[in-house]
């Protein structure tokens, strides 16, 4: 099965994954951020860091 590869922008890990979609995420293993598909070219992934939002909870 055809992998990708890409790089965490976060800690710069080097990530191979299954066959994704640009827009679908990913967690890096190494800083468990979350990642989103910006694109792919040429089986290389662009990925971009998902700021998560934290709510506050009870106030
Ligand atoms: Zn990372």
């Amino acid at each position: 099965m055809p992998t990708l590869t890409g790089a965490c922008p976060e800690c710069e890990t080097d990530l191979t994954t299954p066959p994704l979609n640009e827009g679908e995420t990913l967690s890096c293993p190494e800083c468990l951020l979350t990642l989103r598909v910006d694109g792919i070219q040429d089986g290389t992934l662009s990925l971009q860091m998902i700021e998560v939002q934290l709510r506050d909870w009870g106030q």
